[in-house]
């Protein structure tokens, strides 16, 4: 199952406070509270 924050889906890892970006060619890691405040992806700068 794939949860979606804000109509952005993300992929769950190990650990599930944080998230992989879900953009083509990202991947970064992130913690899931930040995803969820929308703060842009250190790894592609989108949000
Ligand atoms: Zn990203």
């Amino acid at each position: 199952m794939v949860p979606a924050i804000d109509g952005y889906p993300v992929i769950v890892v190990s650990l599930a406070d944080f998230v992989c970006c879900s953009y083509k060619g990202c991947g970064a890691l992130r913690p899931l509270t930040e995803a969820s405040e929308n703060r842009p992806c250190p790894g592609c700068g989108r949000v």
